[in-house]
């Protein structure tokens, strides 16, 4: 790119292995096994250093097929908007052709409850149904900044006729959250030395 000119495209890349991973057939459609996927690509990016602890998948209530799926890549993509509800919520978008799944039953399983920014992209994106494991209050133990408090969250997405179902398998979803912290992963968007130890479990 020449100095001075302003990009005019955006570029969000998942990595290269999750194309391999993408391959293994859909879990049944329930809950847990579509949460238990989930954390096996949030793992799998952490054992891999490549990037925040976060992964989320969209799927068809109706076919069972996944729609799409991703990981955090903020720091890999120079992008601070890069989360993995955000990306996989947008490659949806793309694989449907629509700015919005509301022509289709989907759900969105994440492996967190959503910060602020994916919130709004929730808020907008058409799906019906949000499922997620760790709550904001844990994926903040560790360090990370979840935007500006949000406590009537789950009441305004239900309010758009979006069903919300979390915390679960939280203590799974704190797992990787601690093993992120253990590998020395980057707490990129909190102060400096933010972390602090999960404490506390539900289900
Ligand atoms: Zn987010």
């Amino acid at each position: 790119m020449p100095e001075n000119e302003a990009p005019a495209a955006l570029r969000l890349e998942q990595p290269e292995w999750l194309r391999d991973w993408l391959r293994q057939p859909a879990p049944a459609a329930d809950d847990r096994e579509r949460l238990l996927e989930v954390f096996d690509l949030a793992r799998t990016h952490v054992e891999r250093d490549g990037g925040g602890p976060f992964a989320a998948a969209v799927y068809r209530e109706d076919t069972r097929e996944r729609v799409a799926a991703a990981v955090n890549t903020a720091i890999a993509s120079h992008c601070a908007a890069a989360h993995a509800e955000l990306q996989a919520l947008s490659l949806a978008q793309q694989a449907v052709g629509s700015h919005t799944l509301a022509a289709l039953p989907c759900v969105l399983v994440s492996s967190s409850a959503p910060c602020t920014m994916c919130l709004g992209a929730i808020a907008w994106s058409g799906l019906r149904r949000l499922v997620f494991s760790t709550p904001r209050q844990d994926v903040e133990a560790i360090g990370f900044d979840e935007g500006p408090a949000t406590p009537r969250w789950r009441r305004e997405l239900q309010r758009r006729g979006i069903a919300v179902r979390g915390p679960l398998l939280r203590r799974q979803g704190q797992a990787i959250l601690r093993r992120y912290v253990e590998r020395g992963g980057p707490i990129y968007n909190g102060p400096p030395g933010a972390e602090r130890p999960l404490s506390g479990a539900d289900s």
